[in-house]
């Protein structure tokens, strides 16, 4: 596991209609149920991990964007290309603890491997003629992006700690609108434009790019171990790659993020 950190909290974005809301202090649950919409097993496709095999566990609802299409123009976030609404997805459901959440993920992570397959941390363990080091080992453990949505509004500790007992270094996708629990293995934050970033500590800093009022000067100086810059999809998409591109060549270490789960056509 990487060192865990410690996150501060802060405010919470503004209500919109149709929003699921969450807690300024995000560490409880108090309903005890996780909506999820989906819960797959791909490759990352983005980032620091890209190419790492993962379980998605995407929760439904998010705190700039109600993902109904008629509120698209109001929302604060106006370009996502997710589908976070709801319960019915793959995987899908409403879970009414963490443990029964976090033993869907690893039947989930162990229903897309071949018999035999899914052991992979003795493969990493294995005592030949190469050494194994810290990395090679932590990327041959099962994983899951914690996503959405915004994941941070339903992730808690109780669930963190259930998905380690099931074997899972534990990552996060979030808009860094809202604290973290501890012991998360990964934090990746994608700020957007108009919502104040109150998670400025993490691993990875992953910023669409072109956003008006989000530019990558804005970031640069919070507490990360990777910053990206991920073209926007859309019609500028070959447009904003290429400035994006041009953006990290001259101002390292920013480095490009391309969606190649896009590029492969997988989920
Ligand atoms: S913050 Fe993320 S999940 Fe929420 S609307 Fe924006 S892109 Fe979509």
């Amino acid at each position: 596991m990487l060192p865990s950190l410690s996150v501060p909290s802060g405010k919470v974005a503004a209500a919109r209609p149709g929003i699921i809301e969450g807690t300024a202090n995000n560490t409880v649950n108090p309903t005890h149920v996780y909506s999820v919409k989906e819960i797959y097993k791909t490759v990352q496709g983005e980032g620091w991990h890209t190419g790492r095999s993962a379980v998605f566990l995407r929760f439904a609802g998010c705190n700039l964007w109600s993902g109904r299409e008629k509120d698209r123009a109001d929302a604060i976030c106006s370009f996502c290309d997710t589908d976070f609404l709801g319960t019915d997805g793959p995987g899908g459901g409403k879970f009414r603890s963490a443990a029964d959440l976090a033993a869907q993920v690893r039947r989930v992570w162990e229903g897309a491997l071949p018999p035999g397959a899914n052991d992979c941390a003795q493969h990493a363990a294995f005592e030949g003629p190469f050494s194994v080091n810290a990395q090679v080992e932590q990327a041959a453990k099962p994983y899951v992006v914690c996503t959405g949505g915004e994941p941070l509004l339903q992730l808690d500790d109780a669930l963190v700690a259930a998905l380690h007992g099931e074997g899972f270094d534990v990552g996060v996708e979030t808009n860094g609108t809202k604290a973290a629990p501890g012991e998360l293995d990964w934090i990746c934050v994608s700020p957007k434009a108009g919502a104040p970033v109150v998670l400025t500590r993490g691993h990875e800093l992953k910023l669409v790019y072109h956003q008006k009022e989000a530019l990558p000067n804005m970031f640069a100086h919070m507490d990360f171990e990777h910053f990206f810059l991920q073209p926007m999809d859309g019609p500028d998409r070959e447009r904003f790659t290429e400035e994006a591109r041009a953006w990290c060549a001259r101002n390292p270490p920013w480095k490009l993020s391309l969606q190649t789960h896009k590029i492969l056509g997988v989920p």
